[in-house]
């Protein structure tokens, strides 16, 4: 068994994948809970209004954004950045254009990489009726 102290109570628990204890993360669910229902309520709310009207610290509410769990509709609250061309996001690392880009440019990556290996085969092996690029 593997005990440990809780991040946030400093109580010794049992592990479970969490560095918080069971208590504190049945507490964190409840804030949670408060956030996303003002925000529901309130969407252009500022981080600072959802931490005063649900009592809940701003750090955390950040933490909630940054985690994509809960997602504000104004992408400067959490001042989250997409990781590849610095536009807010509302939640998660990227934006929607560059997790599409970021998608397709691995898959592309990919393809690379196969052709490079086989430079001949590649198409000649496909069996579906794709065209290929180009
Ligand atoms: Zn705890
Ligand atoms: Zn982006």
């Amino acid at each position: 068994m593997d005990i440990r102290n809780c991040s946030r109570c400093n109580q010794l628990f049992v592990y479970q994948g969490r560095g918080i204890c069971a208590a504190c993360q049945a507490e964190e669910e409840h804030e949670f809970d408060k956030c996303r229902d003002f925000l529901e309520k309130q969407p252009q709310a500022s981080l600072e209004e959802v931490s005063q009207a649900t009592g809940v610290p701003v750090n955390r509410i950040l933490a909630f954004l940054r985690d994509g769990r809960l997602i504000s509709k104004d992408p400067a609250m959490g001042g989250l950045r997409c990781q590849v061309c610095g536009a807010p996001v509302t939640s998660g690392r990227f934006c929607p254009a560059c997790a599409d880009k970021l998608r397709t440019g691995i898959e592309r990556g990919i393809q690379q990489n196969e052709k490079g290996k086989n430079a001949m085969h590649t198409w000649g092996n496909r069996k579906d009726k794709e065209e290929p690029p180009g």
